[in-house]
């Protein structure tokens, strides 16, 4: 008798309820996955009805996570619903990324409506449920054996469809990348933008809520459509702010915007990119993405990355580039180069209600938290350390920070005056600072600022201070006890100028970069990571992407030969 199985991914069920869509560490864990992300409250039930081939018993299996395990219940339990019929198991309960055992169901007709139902409103999450009616297999966990048994049992094609064609690829849209798109389309450009979320902005969007600061430069036309005013971060007001920025992009009709389309892979030939391909982070299906340029714009260094472009990660020692603030000595700079960066932060908030309210315990907190009492969590909430990795360690990273707020927040509830206080808001998608940095012709470094180098090919502007952060309990600060707290070193400089050089790959003929992703040391990344130098870095890159295509050029082609051509279209004279 032959086996019928069906694999159900999480993120693609018709209705989300309460649960969110999270996609930022599909490349530690295989896959988007749904959360519940209720601030300590359950939240509504996710829903969706699955076709079965042939009616039987089937064997159940949930692909989930006990985000903290310890001596305690699992924050993120849940149930499934089948066919209005909860089914005793409890999931989230196992350590790390695994298939939890379901047991069985009987299958009568040809289809069910299968819930997931979350128990806690603690982060529970689910990947994807798997029903066969082969009792013995076990499906696979390995990044490695998960992807071809998804892609056949998803149906997806071994060569995605085309996605159309395209002057350039714009991975990434944040406020660099939508600079970068707004610039190309204003050249006329055929331009695809693919962002792996909802809502544009990056951590300027209402998913993060950083506002912008730093200047415009030359790039105030750009950049107000896009930019934000300044609120405090984390503030409601940043809603109104991505709106605008939608309005900008929605009327830049040469921009065709793929929202919720996570960039996944690079074709290559020798030195050049080929194509992109990208999955949506719903409904799993994948498209392919042709162009003669590409701007990575993702933060992280994605695109640069799978196309094999050199990059850096960490400090460099101080000789180097002779970066040295002697004040503050290794915080700054180190002797020998570490794998230290800025980390992560999870913005949040409460409100007071006017009636009093329970927060539940969180044991599993604690021990992140300590005693520290808090209602809010301001941009010092942010975790970092040297055997964390901002890329490989992302999910455990957040998952840090949230352990950091609830704890926290149940501190601050035990005290009278916050009896009436409510968590408001609590981001889930973590705002980065810092981590891979692809090497261009120019690596950019303190000394650029403080000596306030002139380039003949500077395209972006800035006069923020340096602005590099450390972990307070890497010093006898107050607060050392708790390794979620950061404090920053700013170093004046007065203006400085960004040459073109550092905005496109030195190894990967066709792949510019712009973003906190530019070519930097992590010293040189202090000043111009804020979002409007980022954004008129993303300018310089959009127009460079119109010259390469009026002159049949490479970035480097630009640089060497067109470089004043560029420089006028951004506004130099
Ligand atoms: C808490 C905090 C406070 C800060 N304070 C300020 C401040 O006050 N003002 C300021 O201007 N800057 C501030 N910064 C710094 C600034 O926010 C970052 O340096 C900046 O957002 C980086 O811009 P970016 O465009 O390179 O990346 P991002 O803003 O991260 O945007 C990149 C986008 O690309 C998307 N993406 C990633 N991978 C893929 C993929 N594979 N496919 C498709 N899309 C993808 C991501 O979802 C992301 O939204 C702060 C940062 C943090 C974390």
């Amino acid at each position: 008798m032959s086996c019928h199985e069906i694999l159900v991914e999480a993120e693609s069920f018709a209705e989300k309820g309460g649960w969110k869509v999270d996609q930022q560490f599909v490349h530690g864990m295989g896959s988007p996955y749904l959360l519940a992300h209720g601030m300590g409250k359950p939240v509504p039930n996710a829903k969706t009805t699955v076709a079965f081939p042939q009616p039987g018993i089937y064997h159940v299996w949930v692909r989930a996570k006990n985000w903290v395990p310890g001596d305690w219940k699992a924050p993120g339990r849940f149930q499934l619903v089948v066919d209005g019929e909860v089914l005793a198991p409890l999931f989230g309960t196992e350590p790390g990324w695994n298939w939890q055992d379901g047991g069985v169901i009987g299958v009568a007709g040809a289809e069910l409506v299968v819930e997931l139902q979350d128990l806690t409103g603690f982060d529970g999450r689910c990947d994807a449920i798997f029903f066969t009616t082969d009792s013995d297999t076990v499906p696979p966990n390995t990044l490695k054996e998960m992807a071809p048994w998804r892609d056949r049992l998803l149906g997806r094609p071994e060569t995605p469809p085309s996605a159309g064609e395209f002057d350039v690829v714009v991975a990434g849209g944040g406020i660099a990348g939508c600079a970068a798109a707004l610039a190309a389309e204003k050249q006329g450009l055929a331009v695809a933008l693919i962002h792996d979320r909802p809502f544009l902005g990056g951590n300027a969007s209402q998913e993060i809520r950083v506002h912008t600061i730093g200047i415009h430069g030359k790039g105030k036309a750009i950049l107000e459509g896009i930019d934000t005013v300044h609120w405090p971060n984390g503030d409601a007001a940043a809603i109104p702010d991505t709106e605008k920025r939608h309005r900008t992009m929605d009327a830049a009709a040469g921009v065709k915007q793929f929202l919720g389309w996570r960039a996944c892979s690079a074709g290559t030939n020798g030195d050049q990119i080929t194509s992109l391909d990208a999955e949506h982070i719903e409904t799993g299906k994948r498209l392919r993405f042709a162009a003669p340029v590409f701007i990575d714009c993702t933060g992280d260094g994605w695109i640069g990355h799978w196309a094999g472009a050199e990059y850096r990660y960490g400090r460099e020692r101080r000789d180097e580039f002779d970066e040295v603030w002697e004040e503050h000595g290794a915080l700054w700079s180190p002797e020998r180069p570490d794998s230290r960066v800025m980390g992560a932060s999870v913005l949040w908030n409460s409100h007071e209600t006017g009636t009093p309210s329970d927060f539940p315990e969180v044991p599993w907190a604690m021990d992140v938290a300590g005693d520290k009492t808090a209602t809010a969590g301001e941009w010092y909430w942010e975790f970092s350390a040297n055997d964390r990795h901002q890329i490989g360690d992302a999910e455990a990273i957040r998952d840090h920070m949230l352990r950091a707020i609830y704890g926290s927040f149940y501190n601050a509830k035990q005290q009278p005056e916050n009896a009436n206080a409510e968590l408001l808001w609590v981001a889930y998608i973590a705002g980065k600072r810092e981590s891979r940095r692809i090497v261009g012709d120019y690596i950019y470094t303190q000394k650029d600022m403080t000596e306030q180098r002139r380039f003949e090919d500077t395209v972006a502007e800035e006069t923020r201070a340096i602005d590099v952060h450390y972990q307070r309990n890497l010093t006898d600060h107050a607060e050392s006890k708790y390794d979620f707290m950061s404090e920053a070193l700013f170093m004046k400089t007065g203006e400085y100028h960004i040459p073109f050089r550092c905005l496109y790959s030195k190894n990967i003929e066709n792949l510019m970069m712009a973003g906190r992703c530019f070519s930097c040391s992590h010293i040189g990344l202090g000043g111009p990571r804020v979002m409007l130098t980022l954004g008129q870095m993303g300018i310089a890159t959009g127009f460079a992407a119109a010259l390469c295509k009026k002159h049949a050029t490479t970035p480097r082609g630009v640089r060497e030969n067109h470089i004043k051509e560029l420089r006028s279209l951004i506004g130099y004279t």
